[in-house]
């Protein structure tokens, strides 16, 4: 049963190995490119082992374009037609054939005459704002100064279940909100109600793709994009699925019957074969019960990847990361302050861990800016942290928005409404060639 597969891969034996992996390559003020590039390239050889591409080119069939909606966090209320899906491919019609070779985004698109409420956001969905040519599409970057003790809180690869529920609790308890960037192929019957408790108790719910593949473009070369938007559209539909589902049950019977035999190591290829009929299926599951789809606003890419390491790579991938975020409708989420938890949980004394990760991350509320932390970290560190930072005057614990607002000095409602509205008018992307010869990072 195909339902089985799925679910068999999203337990936690799998998981572990994604845990093992370890994660966010490493940056705080400034960026560390060249650690990012050792794991991404330590990261490209395991995945170049485990999913092959064939050697000869050949086709599959053309990923659709997103559903894009009114983006919301709460509830909607019941509607009576499906989302609307944009029109069928116009095969051969990508907008970037041109390249600059400065890694820019390039191209030019319908909405090019539709005024702009947020700063630096321009209706080409260059960002203006950038600090460097790698940051070619919106979003929350490292640069710039940031607010001493004013931080934002992101979990990533959640949910867990074994700690995502304690470190609730901590939250709760603490007031404090965050930003939980949960990967798709991990929400099963364990964790439906953890993300139900995200969401019910306040914090924001981000894109963390489905399965956390790292080095997209090293494996699809210059058809990237389709991939890159699959495993986000997936993820979103697998968070929605979730949300949508009172019990387990009901989750695990929609998610079986919408993902069919997809699994965590279906081949990219079949990944992005096999999805346009997975966004059906869903489509339907959503009209049957006259559900509007909700819209995470961030997305967070594995890794950081090709944000972090990408200066080496060709500006046709960075255009390929381009289109698919373009598509998505979702703004790029980076972080100011890594504090490197996966990596310091890999060590054996677990006192030394909890007083190192400790350190860091009441290092990083007090420089202040985006936090990252994993869900699998010992949520009591977290606790401790809290604890201490409350004995601080001028500690905030904030949102993303606030971020948001500084960057783009707009709501993250319009920022959603804009980057939507770029979405809904970007063409589909043309057909997905895949030629491995032509993958073109420049080592
Ligand atoms: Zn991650």
């Amino acid at each position: 049963m195909c339902l089985c597969v799925w679910m068999s891969a999203c337990g936690k034996t799998e998981r572990s190995n994604t845990a093992g992996d370890g994660d966010e390559a490493s940056a705080t003020a400034t960026i560390d490119d060249h650690h990012a590039a050792t794991e991404a390239a330590a990261d490209s050889g395991r995945q170049s082992a485990s999913r092959p591409i064939d050697d000869a080119p050949h086709t599959v069939p053309s990923t659709q374009p997103p559903v894009i909606s009114p983006v919301a966090t709460e509830a909607q209320p019941p509607r009576t037609q499906p989302p609307a899906v944009l029109p069928p491919a116009a095969l051969g019609e990508g907008r970037r054939d041109t390249e600059s070779d400065n890694g820019e985004h390039g191209g030019g698109s319908g909405a090019a005459n539709s005024r702009t409420r947020c700063r630096g956001l321009d209706a080409d969905y260059r960002w203006t704002g950038r600090r460097q040519a790698s940051q070619w599409v919106p979003g929350l970057y490292p640069g710039g100064r940031t607010e001493r003790r004013v931080a934002a809180l992101t979990f990533d690869d959640g949910p867990d279940d074994d700690t995502t529920g304690a470190l609730l609790d901590i939250l709760a308890a603490a007031q404090v909100p965050a930003t939980f960037f949960v990967v798709g192929r991990i929400l099963d019957s364990d964790s439906h109600p953890l993300i139900h408790r995200m969401h019910d108790e306040g914090h924001e719910i981000g894109n963390h793709t489905f399965r956390h593949a790292r080095q997209f473009d090293r494996v699809m070369g210059v058809n990237s994009a389709h991939w890159v938007l699959a495993e986000v559209e997936l993820c979103e539909i697998a968070i929605n699925l979730a949300l949508h589902t009172e019990t387990t049950r009901d989750f695990r019977r929609a998610r079986g019957d919408v993902f069919g035999d997809l699994h965590w190591d279906t081949s990219p290829e079949d990944t992005v074969a096999a999805y346009p009929e997975i966004r059906d299926r869903y489509e339907l599951w959503l009209a049957d019960r006259a559900l509007n789809p909700r819209r995470s606003a961030y997305f967070r890419p594995p890794g950081g990847a090709p944000f972090y390491g990408g200066s080496d790579y060709a500006p046709a991938i960075h255009n390929q990361w381009g289109d698919a975020m373009e598509r998505s409708g979702m703004l790029q989420v980076l972080w100011h302050r890594d504090t490197r938890d996966w990596e310091l949980a890999r060590r054996n004394d677990e006192d030394e861990v909890f007083k190192l990760t400790l350190a860091r991350l009441l290092e990083a509320i007090h420089q202040g800016g985006i936090v990252l932390m994993h869900d699998r970290s010992n949520p009591e560190i977290v606790r401790a942290a809290l604890a201490r930072a409350a004995e601080w005057d001028d500690v905030q614990f904030v949102t993303l928005e606030h971020f948001v607002r500084q960057e783009f000095d707009c709501s993250l409602e319009d920022l959603q409404r804009e980057l939507s509205a770029v979405a809904a008018v970007a063409p589909p992307l043309g057909p997905l060639v895949v030629e491995p010869e032509a993958v073109s990072p420049t080592d």
